[in-house]
């Protein structure tokens, strides 16, 4: 037997009991006549006391030359120690060793298995395997079990069905670029690993499957944004014979359900506002609402005036910075700056100090006067003490750019509370997308979305103008989840794909099998998958997704641990039937 207990188990009751315990050695130290070891496992500490009095000097030795991370096994007898430590469950307690055995020995850990290691990133990922014995590593992989378990007790509860659906597949467009397999038995041809179980959730409805879930990896081969993983994993959701309002109570309700359970809160019903209030109000169609600063459009008030700034843009608008009038003239200075990075992109900011008197003092003071100025107050909703910092442009850029602006002060003033919850639906989101650089229209979610009731036939004269019945659940500041009612007609679909260019004979290759399954019966239905590995990290208060994520790959796409991607031999290549050009 190697363990009668865990390293967190022993309390004072246990004393004068036997017990047999194995772990890691975390630290060891030697007093000369006696030496204590710290016997490490993923629930906790204890304490083994060496001494030759009372136990023999040659185990003493023994326990001398004990290196940090080897694996032992001990038994000994539970004691109450002489001073304890009220910061561990076990510091009641010492075990005082009788027996020790050294199951493997454990090379120096490149850097220290503490809480705040002297590690750095790239070190931590190569040993990724000692980075998990840390408490915060260990402690987040738990936190997401507990999150998944919830979720599938909760799905299940409620009747949805866990199906798995296959990896090698072919294309599912979510707007990125596939991971491709190639068939050695198929020469030539290639599975593309799914960028969501879209297309088979779909057929599963077919299938009367009429409430699916699945917690499932997807693949997505898109240039690396900052804490964004090539593969990531979603809790994918499918119903039938719903409307949009069925599915926003449903994930409602999981949401929920996860807040009561993980954090112990309960949130009110949440507000849901449209796309377009979203972009309005906030500049950002995943705002966080856990404070204000909402944008106020100034161009009824600001455009009457020489300042041509304005007078030429399409729109004008601003915040209100809460406090923000004692800011000295450095530190706006540093806001312009920061807000005419390129990261941001503004050519530049006006501002507006409400002094405490009600009077105003402006970067423009030589266009406007007190009575314009108040008129922007009110618009932004600023009051005495506050900062109003106003953009202006292009209606996508500038809003981007406040929104950007917006989040980084809130950041700066503590109100992104990470122990404050604030989810909200977002609804109504256009159908299509206009890429600037091409002039075509794509999905803005994806092709199988359902256009809103009696909006089909905008899609010929003002396609950008159509609504989807898709919507997005918003948790502080990120899209947590996001879906749609989908189209369950053949003719509709096959109309959706000739918008979105593609031929009757490209379709037909890539989307026939689902067009074929719509002409067999296909129920209404929609669904939502959220980002399982965001959701953690935030239910955690942490923004970082790869911190609850065993494996991740770093930002480039690579695991360091295993050194993947990695070159294949000639032998295997011509297996697949592919030669390489580089
Ligand atoms: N497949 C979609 C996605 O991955 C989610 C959905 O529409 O249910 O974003």
């Amino acid at each position: 037997m190697y363990r009668d207990n865990t390293c967190g188990a022993l309390r004072a009751s246990d004393i004068n009991s036997a017990v047999t315990l194995s772990g890691w050695v975390h630290k060891v130290r030697d007093k000369g006549f006696v030496v204590w070891v710290d016997l490490r496992d993923r629930y906790g500490l204890t304490q083994l006391v060496f001494d030759q009095d009372r136990t023999s000097s040659e185990l003493l030795d023994k326990a001398k030359v004990l290196g940090r991370e080897s694996v032992i096994r001990i038994k000994g007898e539970i004691i109450e120690r002489a001073s304890k430590n009220p910061n561990i469950p076990t510091g009641d307690i010492e075990v005082l060793v009788k027996e020790l055995e050294i199951l493997n020995d454990s090379l120096l850990p490149p850097f220290t298995i503490e809480d705040d290691t002297d590690g750095g990133e790239d070190i931590r990922m190569k040993y990724r395997y000692l980075d998990i014995r840390r408490n915060p590593v260990k402690d987040n992989l738990i936190f997401r079990h507990k999150v998944t378990m919830e979720v599938r007790k909760h799905l299940s509860d409620k009747g949805f069905i866990e199906v798995e659906t296959p990896y090698l597949i072919k294309s599912t467009p979510e707007g990125a670029r596939d991971f491709v397999v190639p068939s050695r038995m198929n020469e030539g041809q290639f599975y593309a690993l799914p960028q969501s179980p879209q297309t088979f959730k779909q057929l599963l409805m077919v299938g009367g499957m009429d409430k699916y879930f699945q917690i499932v990896k997807c693949f997505r081969d898109e240039d690396l944004r900052a804490d964004r993983q090539p593969e990531f994993t979603q809790i994918d959701c499918e119903m039938a014979f719903v409307e949009q309002e069925d599915i926003l109570n449903a994930f409602e309700g999981l949401t929920k359900h996860l807040l009561k359970e993980i954090k112990g809160i309960d949130v009110e019903d949440f507000p849901r506002i449209t796309y377009d209030e979203a972009m309005k109000r906030f500049g950002n169609d995943k705002p966080d609402v856990r404070f204000g600063m909402e944008f106020g459009e100034l161009n009824a008030v600001a455009q009457h005036k020489d300042f041509n700034v304005f007078n030429s843009a399409e729109l004008v608008v601003g915040i209100a910075v809460p406090g923000g009038a004692s800011y000295t003239r450095k530190e706006i200075d540093k806001l312009i700056d920061w807000v005419k990075r390129p990261q941001v992109g503004a050519k530049g900011m006006v501002y507006v100090k409400c002094n405490e008197d009600g009077t105003y003092k402006s970067s423009v003071d030589k266009f406007y006067d007190q009575e314009d100025l108040a008129k922007w107050a009110e618009a932004t909703n600023a009051k005495a003490g506050d900062l109003i910092c106003v953009l202006s442009g292009t209606i996508n850029e500038t809003r981007a750019q406040l929104s950007a602006l917006r989040m980084e002060l809130a950041e700066r003033l503590g109100l992104r509370k990470p122990d404050e919850f604030a989810p909200l639906w977002v609804i109504d989101f256009p159908l299509l997308e206009l890429d600037e650089e091409t002039g075509t229209y794509h999905a803005m979610h994806h092709p199988f979305t359902s256009p809103k009731p009696g909006q089909l036939e905008l899609l010929e004269t003002e396609p950008g103008k159509v609504k989807a019945n898709a919507y997005d659940l918003v948790l502080n500041g990120n899209e947590i989840g996001g879906g749609s009612i989908r189209i369950h007609d053949k003719e509709i679909q096959a109309t959706m794909f000739k918008h979105l260019g593609f031929t009757p004979e490209e379709a037909k290759a890539q989307f026939g099998f689902l067009m074929d399954a719509f002409q067999y019966g296909a129920p209404p239905h929609g669904g939502i998958a959220f980002g399982l590995d965001r959701l953690v990290a935030i239910l955690g208060g942490q923004e970082t997704i790869r911190d609850f994520i065993a494996f991740p790959k770093n930002n480039s796409g690579r695991d360091v641990m295993i050194d993947a991607p990695a070159t294949i031999d000639e032998e295997q290549l011509k297996e697949l039937h592919l030669k390489l050009d580089i």
